[in-house]
Protein backbone atom coordinates (compact mmCIF):
# COMPACT_ATOMS: atom_id res chain seq x y z
CA UNK A 1 0.00 0.00 0.00
CA UNK A 2 1.12 3.72 -0.62
CA UNK A 3 -0.14 6.84 -0.22
CA UNK A 4 0.01 8.78 -3.58
CA UNK A 5 1.05 12.48 -3.47
CA UNK A 6 -0.05 15.40 -5.97
CA UNK A 7 2.17 15.63 -8.45
CA UNK A 8 5.60 17.56 -7.95
CA UNK A 9 6.01 20.61 -10.04
CA UNK A 10 8.19 19.80 -13.69
CA UNK A 11 12.15 19.39 -13.11
CA UNK A 12 15.06 20.35 -15.10
CA UNK A 13 14.23 17.62 -17.28
CA UNK A 14 10.73 19.22 -17.73
CA UNK A 15 9.24 15.85 -16.45
CA UNK A 16 7.09 15.69 -13.80
CA UNK A 17 7.40 13.16 -10.92
CA UNK A 18 4.76 11.46 -9.67
CA UNK A 19 5.97 10.07 -6.19
CA UNK A 20 4.16 7.46 -3.84
CA UNK A 21 5.18 6.86 -0.52
CA UNK A 22 6.26 3.76 1.32
CA UNK A 23 4.31 3.72 4.00
CA UNK A 24 5.55 0.37 4.94
CA UNK A 25 8.84 2.44 5.27
CA UNK A 26 11.72 1.05 7.63
CA UNK A 27 11.02 2.62 11.10
CA UNK A 28 13.71 5.32 12.27
CA UNK A 29 15.17 2.69 14.57
CA UNK A 30 15.30 0.05 12.28
CA UNK A 31 16.98 1.60 9.42
CA UNK A 32 19.10 2.89 12.15
CA UNK A 33 20.17 -0.69 12.88
CA UNK A 34 20.94 -1.45 9.28
CA UNK A 35 22.93 2.00 8.71
CA UNK A 36 25.22 0.76 11.68
CA UNK A 37 26.72 -2.40 9.67
CA UNK A 38 25.46 -1.72 6.16
CA UNK A 39 27.81 -4.05 4.53
CA UNK A 40 27.08 -3.92 0.81
CA UNK A 41 24.32 -4.31 -1.31
CA UNK A 42 22.21 -6.35 1.62
CA UNK A 43 19.78 -3.94 2.12
CA UNK A 44 17.92 -1.24 0.23
CA UNK A 45 16.29 1.76 0.51
CA UNK A 46 12.18 2.51 1.27
CA UNK A 47 11.75 3.69 -2.43
CA UNK A 48 12.95 3.37 -6.59
CA UNK A 49 12.49 5.11 -9.41
CA UNK A 50 11.64 3.93 -12.53
CA UNK A 51 10.79 5.87 -16.18
CA UNK A 52 9.41 3.76 -19.05
CA UNK A 53 10.48 3.99 -22.46
CA UNK A 54 8.77 3.30 -26.25
CA UNK A 55 9.44 3.30 -29.61
CA UNK A 56 6.32 5.51 -29.74
CA UNK A 57 6.23 7.71 -26.27
CA UNK A 58 9.77 8.17 -25.65
CA UNK A 59 10.71 8.70 -21.79
CA UNK A 60 7.48 9.16 -20.20
CA UNK A 61 5.91 8.37 -16.43
CA UNK A 62 8.46 9.26 -14.54
CA UNK A 63 8.24 7.95 -10.77
CA UNK A 64 9.24 7.37 -7.11
CA UNK A 65 7.46 4.36 -5.82
CA UNK A 66 7.73 1.98 -2.99
CA UNK A 67 11.13 -0.32 -3.26
CA UNK A 68 9.44 -4.02 -4.16
CA UNK A 69 9.48 -6.48 -6.80
CA UNK A 70 9.21 -5.75 -10.62
CA UNK A 71 6.34 -7.23 -12.55
CA UNK A 72 7.59 -8.62 -15.52
CA UNK A 73 6.96 -10.57 -18.57
CA UNK A 74 8.73 -14.29 -18.71
CA UNK A 75 8.82 -13.64 -22.41
CA UNK A 76 10.74 -9.68 -21.74
CA UNK A 77 13.94 -9.45 -24.01
CA UNK A 78 16.10 -9.34 -21.27
CA UNK A 79 15.18 -12.36 -19.58
CA UNK A 80 16.65 -14.15 -23.21
CA UNK A 81 19.02 -12.04 -24.67
CA UNK A 82 20.30 -10.20 -21.64
CA UNK A 83 19.71 -6.62 -23.42
CA UNK A 84 20.70 -4.82 -20.26
CA UNK A 85 22.86 -2.11 -18.57
CA UNK A 86 23.60 -0.57 -15.30
CA UNK A 87 26.07 2.12 -13.64
CA UNK A 88 27.06 2.59 -9.95
CA UNK A 89 27.54 5.79 -8.08
CA UNK A 90 27.55 6.89 -4.46
CA UNK A 91 25.93 9.41 -2.42
CA UNK A 92 28.18 10.82 -0.27
CA UNK A 93 26.94 12.73 3.51
CA UNK A 94 28.99 15.77 4.23
CA UNK A 95 30.07 16.51 7.88
CA UNK A 96 27.63 19.51 7.66
CA UNK A 97 24.84 16.73 6.84
CA UNK A 98 24.18 18.05 2.99
CA UNK A 99 24.52 14.76 0.56
CA UNK A 100 26.44 14.88 -2.36
CA UNK A 101 27.42 12.69 -5.56
CA UNK A 102 30.73 12.27 -7.58
CA UNK A 103 30.83 12.93 -11.65
CA UNK A 104 27.14 12.57 -12.01
CA UNK A 105 27.31 13.71 -15.63
CA UNK A 106 30.14 11.32 -16.23
CA UNK A 107 28.03 7.98 -15.49
CA UNK A 108 24.92 9.42 -17.51
CA UNK A 109 27.69 9.76 -20.64
CA UNK A 110 28.71 6.25 -19.83
CA UNK A 111 25.15 5.20 -19.88
CA UNK A 112 24.68 6.51 -22.94
CA UNK A 113 27.37 4.75 -24.28
CA UNK A 114 26.59 1.75 -23.15
CA UNK A 115 23.27 2.00 -24.13
CA UNK A 116 24.25 2.78 -28.00
CA UNK A 117 26.39 -0.20 -27.74
CA UNK A 118 23.62 -2.41 -26.19
CA UNK A 119 21.00 -0.51 -28.86
CA UNK A 120 18.84 0.76 -26.11
CA UNK A 121 17.60 4.21 -26.13
CA UNK A 122 19.84 6.71 -24.40
CA UNK A 123 18.38 8.26 -21.21
CA UNK A 124 18.77 11.89 -20.96
CA UNK A 125 21.51 13.08 -19.30
CA UNK A 126 19.21 15.39 -17.00
CA UNK A 127 16.71 13.09 -16.52
CA UNK A 128 19.45 10.54 -15.01
CA UNK A 129 20.19 13.34 -12.71
CA UNK A 130 16.84 14.04 -11.77
CA UNK A 131 16.18 10.28 -10.64
CA UNK A 132 18.83 10.37 -8.07
CA UNK A 133 17.84 13.59 -6.67
CA UNK A 134 14.37 12.27 -6.50
CA UNK A 135 15.41 9.26 -4.70
CA UNK A 136 17.42 11.21 -2.38
CA UNK A 137 14.54 13.74 -1.78
CA UNK A 138 12.26 10.56 -0.36
CA UNK A 139 15.95 8.19 0.85
CA UNK A 140 18.21 11.02 1.96
CA UNK A 141 17.97 9.47 5.41
CA UNK A 142 19.62 6.41 4.24
CA UNK A 143 22.68 7.93 3.30
CA UNK A 144 25.26 6.86 6.27
CA UNK A 145 27.26 9.29 7.90
CA UNK A 146 30.41 7.28 9.60
CA UNK A 147 33.85 7.45 7.85
CA UNK A 148 34.03 5.94 4.01
CA UNK A 149 30.43 4.36 4.39
CA UNK A 150 28.09 5.64 1.71
CA UNK A 151 24.39 5.15 0.00
CA UNK A 152 25.42 3.37 -3.62
CA UNK A 153 23.41 4.29 -6.39
CA UNK A 154 22.62 1.48 -8.91
CA UNK A 155 20.81 3.28 -12.10
CA UNK A 156 19.99 -0.10 -14.32
CA UNK A 157 18.01 0.06 -18.11
CA UNK A 158 16.71 -3.14 -19.29
CA UNK A 159 14.95 -4.41 -22.67
CA UNK A 160 11.05 -5.38 -21.08
CA UNK A 161 9.16 -5.99 -24.52
CA UNK A 162 7.10 -9.39 -24.53
CA UNK A 163 8.87 -10.35 -27.40
CA UNK A 164 10.86 -13.32 -28.31
CA UNK A 165 12.09 -12.57 -31.59
CA UNK A 166 15.83 -11.10 -31.88
CA UNK A 167 16.32 -7.31 -32.46
CA UNK A 168 16.36 -4.22 -30.39
CA UNK A 169 13.14 -3.59 -27.58
CA UNK A 170 10.20 -1.39 -28.24
CA UNK A 171 9.25 -1.12 -24.49
CA UNK A 172 12.43 -0.25 -22.18
CA UNK A 173 12.62 0.78 -18.45
CA UNK A 174 15.07 2.49 -16.28
CA UNK A 175 15.46 1.55 -12.60
CA UNK A 176 17.35 3.49 -10.07
CA UNK A 177 17.71 1.87 -6.50
CA UNK A 178 19.94 2.70 -3.69
CA UNK A 179 21.88 0.34 -1.03
CA UNK A 180 23.60 1.51 2.25
CA UNK A 181 27.42 0.95 1.61
CA UNK A 182 29.97 -0.02 4.60
CA UNK A 183 33.36 1.15 4.88
CA UNK A 184 34.69 -1.18 2.09
CA UNK A 185 38.26 -2.21 3.96
CA UNK A 186 37.12 -2.72 7.91
CA UNK A 187 40.88 -2.80 9.09
CA UNK A 188 42.41 -0.70 7.37
CA UNK A 189 42.93 -0.62 3.36
CA UNK A 190 44.99 -4.21 2.57
CA UNK A 191 46.63 -5.44 -0.82
CA UNK A 192 45.02 -7.92 -2.65
CA UNK A 193 46.28 -10.71 -4.80
CA UNK A 194 44.73 -10.89 -8.18
CA UNK A 195 44.45 -14.28 -10.71
CA UNK A 196 45.85 -13.64 -14.23
CA UNK A 197 43.07 -15.85 -16.61
CA UNK A 198 44.74 -17.21 -19.63
CA UNK A 199 42.04 -19.26 -20.28
CA UNK A 200 39.19 -16.68 -20.49
CA UNK A 201 38.50 -13.23 -21.48
CA UNK A 202 36.18 -10.86 -20.49
CA UNK A 203 35.19 -9.01 -24.04
CA UNK A 204 37.14 -9.04 -27.05
CA UNK A 205 37.73 -6.42 -30.20
CA UNK A 206 35.09 -5.26 -30.99
CA UNK A 207 32.81 -7.03 -28.38
CA UNK A 208 30.93 -5.11 -25.62
CA UNK A 209 34.04 -4.82 -23.04
CA UNK A 210 33.24 -0.84 -22.76
CA UNK A 211 29.71 -1.08 -21.97
CA UNK A 212 28.62 -1.69 -18.59
CA UNK A 213 26.12 -3.89 -18.87
CA UNK A 214 25.42 -7.55 -17.18
CA UNK A 215 26.56 -10.16 -19.64
CA UNK A 216 30.58 -9.07 -19.17
CA UNK A 217 29.57 -9.75 -15.27
CA UNK A 218 27.94 -13.12 -16.36
CA UNK A 219 31.08 -14.01 -18.19
CA UNK A 220 33.83 -13.25 -15.33
CA UNK A 221 32.22 -14.97 -12.75
CA UNK A 222 33.98 -18.58 -13.94
CA UNK A 223 37.28 -16.80 -14.06
CA UNK A 224 36.55 -15.04 -10.96
CA UNK A 225 35.70 -18.18 -9.00
CA UNK A 226 39.21 -20.09 -10.67
CA UNK A 227 40.37 -16.49 -8.67
CA UNK A 228 39.07 -18.22 -5.71
CA UNK A 229 40.04 -21.11 -5.88
CA UNK A 230 44.00 -20.15 -5.97
CA UNK A 231 43.66 -17.92 -3.26
CA UNK A 232 42.93 -14.50 -5.28
CA UNK A 233 40.50 -12.42 -4.71
CA UNK A 234 40.19 -10.73 -7.85
CA UNK A 235 41.29 -11.26 -11.37
CA UNK A 236 42.79 -9.82 -14.63
CA UNK A 237 41.83 -10.26 -17.95
CA UNK A 238 43.93 -10.12 -21.19
CA UNK A 239 43.64 -9.64 -24.37
CA UNK A 240 46.21 -11.51 -26.22
CA UNK A 241 49.04 -10.42 -24.18
CA UNK A 242 47.69 -7.21 -23.29
CA UNK A 243 46.80 -6.40 -19.68
CA UNK A 244 42.87 -5.34 -19.90
CA UNK A 245 41.33 -4.58 -16.51
CA UNK A 246 39.88 -6.92 -13.53
CA UNK A 247 36.77 -8.04 -12.95
CA UNK A 248 35.10 -4.68 -12.25
CA UNK A 249 38.04 -2.70 -11.80
CA UNK A 250 40.59 -1.05 -13.74
CA UNK A 251 44.43 -1.36 -13.50
CA UNK A 252 47.77 1.04 -12.62
CA UNK A 253 50.78 -0.03 -12.94
CA UNK A 254 53.42 2.22 -11.03
CA UNK A 255 57.05 3.03 -12.09
CA UNK A 256 60.00 3.63 -9.98
CA UNK A 257 60.01 7.40 -11.33
CA UNK A 258 56.49 7.87 -10.15
CA UNK A 259 55.05 7.48 -13.51
CA UNK A 260 51.73 5.84 -13.74
CA UNK A 261 50.72 3.54 -16.70
CA UNK A 262 47.41 2.54 -17.95
CA UNK A 263 46.23 0.21 -20.27
CA UNK A 264 44.53 1.91 -23.30
CA UNK A 265 41.72 -0.46 -24.82
CA UNK A 266 38.35 -0.13 -26.63
CA UNK A 267 37.74 -3.37 -24.78
CA UNK A 268 37.87 -1.95 -21.45
CA UNK A 269 35.36 -0.26 -19.06
CA UNK A 270 36.70 3.33 -18.85
CA UNK A 271 36.42 3.98 -15.47
CA UNK A 272 35.81 7.29 -13.63
CA UNK A 273 37.84 6.54 -10.40
CA UNK A 274 40.59 5.90 -12.75
CA UNK A 275 40.71 8.78 -14.37
CA UNK A 276 40.12 10.74 -11.16
CA UNK A 277 43.23 8.87 -9.75
CA UNK A 278 44.86 9.58 -12.82
CA UNK A 279 44.40 13.39 -12.90
CA UNK A 280 45.01 14.19 -9.38
CA UNK A 281 48.36 12.49 -10.01
CA UNK A 282 48.96 14.32 -12.83
CA UNK A 283 48.35 17.32 -10.95
CA UNK A 284 50.44 16.57 -8.70
CA UNK A 285 53.24 15.77 -11.02
CA UNK A 286 53.17 12.04 -11.90
CA UNK A 287 53.26 11.65 -15.38
CA UNK A 288 50.29 9.61 -16.72
CA UNK A 289 50.57 7.55 -19.62
CA UNK A 290 47.35 5.56 -21.31
CA UNK A 291 49.26 2.85 -23.49
CA UNK A 292 48.94 -0.79 -24.28
CA UNK A 293 50.82 -2.33 -21.75
CA UNK A 294 51.73 -6.28 -22.10
CA UNK A 295 51.93 -8.70 -19.23
CA UNK A 296 55.34 -9.28 -20.15
CA UNK A 297 56.41 -5.87 -19.89
CA UNK A 298 54.91 -5.61 -16.05
CA UNK A 299 56.59 -8.86 -15.48
CA UNK A 300 60.03 -7.78 -16.51
CA UNK A 301 59.56 -4.35 -15.00
CA UNK A 302 58.98 -5.88 -12.08
CA UNK A 303 61.82 -8.19 -12.33
CA UNK A 304 64.08 -5.30 -12.98
CA UNK A 305 62.62 -2.90 -10.00
CA UNK A 306 60.94 -0.18 -13.54
CA UNK A 307 57.58 -0.99 -11.65
CA UNK A 308 57.23 -1.04 -8.50
CA UNK A 309 53.50 -1.90 -7.71
CA UNK A 310 50.29 -1.31 -8.95
CA UNK A 311 46.92 -0.62 -8.16
CA UNK A 312 43.09 -1.25 -8.99
CA UNK A 313 40.61 1.25 -9.04
CA UNK A 314 36.43 1.49 -9.06
CA UNK A 315 33.79 3.20 -7.32
CA UNK A 316 33.46 0.45 -4.65
CA UNK A 317 36.46 0.19 -3.17
CA UNK A 318 38.23 3.75 -4.79
CA UNK A 319 41.53 1.77 -4.75
CA UNK A 320 43.47 -0.90 -3.69
CA UNK A 321 46.96 -1.91 -3.85
CA UNK A 322 47.78 -5.26 -5.41
CA UNK A 323 50.29 -7.36 -3.77
CA UNK A 324 50.79 -10.29 -6.05
CA UNK A 325 49.59 -11.08 -9.41
CA UNK A 326 49.58 -14.86 -9.64
CA UNK A 327 49.54 -16.59 -12.87
CA UNK A 328 49.52 -20.70 -14.05
CA UNK A 329 53.52 -20.31 -14.59
CA UNK A 330 54.79 -17.63 -12.87
CA UNK A 331 53.95 -14.98 -10.26
CA UNK A 332 54.84 -11.11 -9.41
CA UNK A 333 55.47 -9.82 -6.01
CA UNK A 334 55.08 -6.40 -4.91
CA UNK A 335 56.37 -5.88 -1.48
CA UNK A 336 58.12 -2.50 -1.47
CA UNK A 337 55.59 0.13 0.13
CA UNK A 338 56.27 3.34 -1.74
CA UNK A 339 53.73 2.36 -4.85
CA UNK A 340 51.36 1.23 -1.97
CA UNK A 341 51.94 4.85 -0.37
CA UNK A 342 51.39 6.08 -3.16
CA UNK A 343 48.05 3.86 -4.51
CA UNK A 344 46.91 5.38 -0.48
CA UNK A 345 47.54 8.97 -0.79
CA UNK A 346 45.61 9.29 -3.72
CA UNK A 347 42.76 7.26 -1.94
CA UNK A 348 42.78 9.45 0.24
CA UNK A 349 42.74 12.44 -1.53
CA UNK A 350 40.05 11.33 -3.55
CA UNK A 351 38.14 10.23 -0.94
CA UNK A 352 38.68 13.81 0.99
CA UNK A 353 37.25 15.51 -1.88
CA UNK A 354 34.13 12.84 -2.28
CA UNK A 355 33.71 13.58 1.96
CA UNK A 356 34.04 17.19 1.51
CA UNK A 357 37.10 17.56 3.36
CA UNK A 358 39.62 18.88 0.39
CA UNK A 359 38.73 21.22 -2.08
CA UNK A 360 36.77 20.10 -5.19
CA UNK A 361 39.12 21.73 -7.60
CA UNK A 362 37.95 20.31 -10.50
CA UNK A 363 34.35 21.06 -9.83
CA UNK A 364 33.47 17.23 -9.43
CA UNK A 365 30.93 17.44 -6.65
CA UNK A 366 27.31 17.92 -7.09
CA UNK A 367 25.17 18.77 -4.52
CA UNK A 368 21.73 16.21 -4.19
CA UNK A 369 19.31 17.09 -1.25
CA UNK A 370 19.23 21.32 -2.19
C1 LIG B 1 32.21 -0.06 -13.29
C2 LIG B 1 33.44 -0.73 -13.76
C3 LIG B 1 34.73 -0.22 -13.51
C4 LIG B 1 34.99 0.97 -12.63
O1 LIG B 1 34.38 2.14 -13.04
P1 LIG B 1 34.16 3.33 -12.02
O2 LIG B 1 33.48 4.38 -12.81
O3 LIG B 1 35.51 3.76 -11.56
O4 LIG B 1 33.35 2.80 -10.89
C5 LIG B 1 35.81 -0.89 -14.07
N1 LIG B 1 35.65 -2.00 -14.81
C6 LIG B 1 34.44 -2.52 -15.04
C7 LIG B 1 34.32 -3.74 -15.86
C8 LIG B 1 33.30 -1.90 -14.53
O5 LIG B 1 32.09 -2.45 -14.77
Amino acid sequence: MSIDLPLQAPTAAGLVWQVSRNDAAKSDADRDAILAAPGFGQHFTDHMVDVCWSEKGGWHRPRVSPYGPIQLDPAAAVLHYGQEIFEGMKAYRHADGSIHTFRPYENAARMQRSARRLALPELPSDIFLDSVKQLIAVDGSWVPSQAETSLYLRPFMFAKEAFLGVRPAKKVAYYLIASPAGAYFSGGVQPVNIWLSTQYARAGKGGTGAAKTGGNYASSLLPQAEAYEHGCQQVLFLDGRNIEELGGMNLVLVKKDGTLITPESDSILEGITRDSILQLAADRGHVVERRQVSIDEWREGAASGDIVGAFACGTAAVVVPIGRLLAEDFEILHTGDEAEKLALSLREELTGIQYGRVEDRHGWMVRLDA
